[in-house]
């Protein structure tokens, strides 16, 4: 059964571990979800659809094309997240993620 998904987030999630490592900021799982938000709706989606990893091949090749812009993007959202993480806020105090930051 072919599936719709945008592999922006993929790359995103890939891309995004080594992004925090490099400027050391928290990786818990929201500050991590908080800077793939925001990095995502500052990127353009690429819905693909996959059927059982056919796709993998093509995707890579994709994959080199947009890397660049995608860092870019993460470490803008990373740097908005660890100048104001959003982990130690009370669940009603929050929505912040719902923001789209700027560009
Ligand atoms: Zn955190």
């Amino acid at each position: 059964m072919p599936n719709l998904k945008n592999h922006m987030e993929e790359v995103v999630f890939n891309q995004m571990k080594n992004v925090l490592q490099d400027i050391k900021m928290c990786q818990c799982e929201k500050c991590r979800m908080d800077v793939a938000a925001i990095a995502l709706n500052e990127l353009p989606p690429k819905y693909v659809v996959t059927e059982k990893g056919v796709l993998f091949s093509k995707i890579d090749a994709l994959q080199q094309q947009f890397e660049i812009g995608v860092t870019a993007a993460i470490i803008r959202a990373a740097l908005l997240v660890r100048k104001s993480p959003w982990h130690d806020v009370p669940p009603d105090g929050g929505g912040a993620a719902a923001n789209t930051p700027q560009s």
